[in-house]
Parts: C-alpha cells; sequence; structure tokens
C-alpha cells in the first residue's frame, strides 16, 4: 500500500509519517531525509540539494524524481510505503504515478493534514531536531524530557537552517504556490482523505489511521 501525506510545511507530515509507517509496518520514505542525508554525507546530489534547501526552494524535480525512484526500488519499499514530502508538486505526482505502474502500484491513499498558517509558522519556530537521528521535537508543543537533548539517542537538538522565520514564510509560499495542485491531483483521481491536524499529536494519528481505514472497508 502507497500513502501520500500532504500538508504545508509545519503540518506535521515527518511527525505522523514516522508514526503511520511503525503502525502499518511500511517504511517512511521522506524526502527532505533523503537530501539531509546525502547533505552529511557530502555527496554531489546533497550539494545540488543544499543550495535549493538553505532558500527554502524546491530541489529541481528531475533530481528530486529520480532520488525518489531509487529509493523506492529498494526491497523494503517494494510493496509500500508511507511517502513524506513527495511528490510536491503535480510533474513529480505524474512521475509518481509512472513509476509505481511499473511495479503494478498505484498510490492508494492521499491524506492531507490541514493546519491554519498562523499555527504552522509557530510550529516551525519551536521545531527542534536532532543531530544523530533527526528525531523531531517542539519546545513547547512536544518537549524533550531533558532541554536540548535527545530523549531517543541523547544527541543535540538543533534548529533547522531552513526554519529560520523568512526562509519559513518562502516554504509555505512555495507550498501554496506548487503543492496545492498536487492535492487538487489527488481530490480528482478521489484518494484524497482530509484530516484536522490543529490537535494533539496522538488525535491526529488516530483519525489518518481511522481515515486509512475507513477507506479500506469502504
Ligand atoms: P522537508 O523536510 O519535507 O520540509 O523538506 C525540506 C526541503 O527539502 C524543502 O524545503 C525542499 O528544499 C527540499 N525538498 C523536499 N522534498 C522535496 C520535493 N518533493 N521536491 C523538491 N524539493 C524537496
Amino acid at each position: 500500500m502507497f500513502i501520500v501525506l500532504l500538508g504545508a510545511p509545519g503540518a506535521g507530515k515527518g511527525t505522523q509519517a514516522k508514526r503511520v509507517s511503525q503502525r502499518m509496518g511500511l517504511p517512511h520514505v521522506s524526502s527532505g531525509d533523503l537530501f539531509r542525508e546525502h547533505e552529511r554525507r557530502g555527496t554531489e546530489l546533497g550539494q545540488e540539494a543544499q543550495r535549493y534547501l538553505s532558500r527554502g526552494e524546491l530541489v529541481p524535480d528531475s533530481v528530486t524524481s529520480a532520488m525518489i525512484r531509487e529509493r523506492l526500488g529498494q526491497p523494503d519499499s517494494r510493496d509500500g510505503a508511507v511517502l513524506d514530502g513527495f511528490p510536491r508538486t503535480e510533474p513529480q505526482a505524474q512521475a509518481l504515478a509512472g513509476l509505481l505502474a511499473e511495479v503494478k502500484g498505484q498510490v492508494d491513499h492521499a491524506v492531507l493534514i490541514r493546519v491554519p498558517e498562523d499555527r504552522l509558522v509557530e510550529r516551525l519556530a519551536g521545531r527542534r531536531v536532532c543531530e544523530n537521528q533527526g528525531h523531531v521535537y517542539h519546545v513547547t508543543f512536544n518537549p524533550p524530557r531533558q532541554p536540548g537533548l535527545c530523549d531517543q539517542d541523547g544527541s543535540p537538538l538543533l534548529q533547522r537552517e531552513d526554519d529560520q522565520p523568512e526562509t519559513v514564510r518562502r516554504r509555505i509560499r512555495v507550498y501554496e504556490e506548487q503543492t496545492r495542485p498536487v492535492v487538487e491531483f489527488y481530490r480528482r483521481l478521489g484518494l484524497l482523505r482530509e484530516i484536522e491536524g490543529d490537535q494533539g499529536i496522538d488525535q491526529v494519528t488516530e483519525d489518518i489511521l481511522h481515515a486509512l481505514q475507513l477507506e479500506v472497508e469502504g
């Protein structure tokens, strides 16, 4: 089963994708995490992507789709995945449909997590990410037990470069211009489920799982 999570930056896609992937036994495939991983390893792709990430702009479709094709070609994601951050443009949505069709697959569900814009800015400004493995916290809404340190691996919590206020505003604009059409793309296909994201983390997870279950039964 292939599930696409959609939503503005700060809507909670990453947090929810991890939980949904665990509950459903599917790998979590995050395009942002893959780019950051390339950046850390200093690959050519990472160096190219970094220029876009630091400005809050999208990495070109061809580069992004090729990276996802490679990831979905790995054995763990043959039968399904929870996709987080991809597709982000309509050409990427078409590329995804094409590459899943090659393995006789398809997107089964697209879940839009909706959060009002003023809440997004607040969430991104307080977001902290652990240095080692990218575990995500919020200074107020989801604080670590010990300030500044990851509960899971003890590494320092840092602020993402692209969570600075000016870059955040650019990312939200980019979402409205380039990713909104993806929401409409899946709506037209009858695959879109909309979830209220301005609730506690556990409740949002339950709502997503409930929506997926309804579709399975329906
Ligand atoms: P995220 O971790 O999902 O917030 O993504 C961080 C950044 O990675 C974005 O602001 C983009 O620069 C880049 N990125 C992630 N996913 C995509 C995508 N599907 N297409 C283009 N750029 C992306």
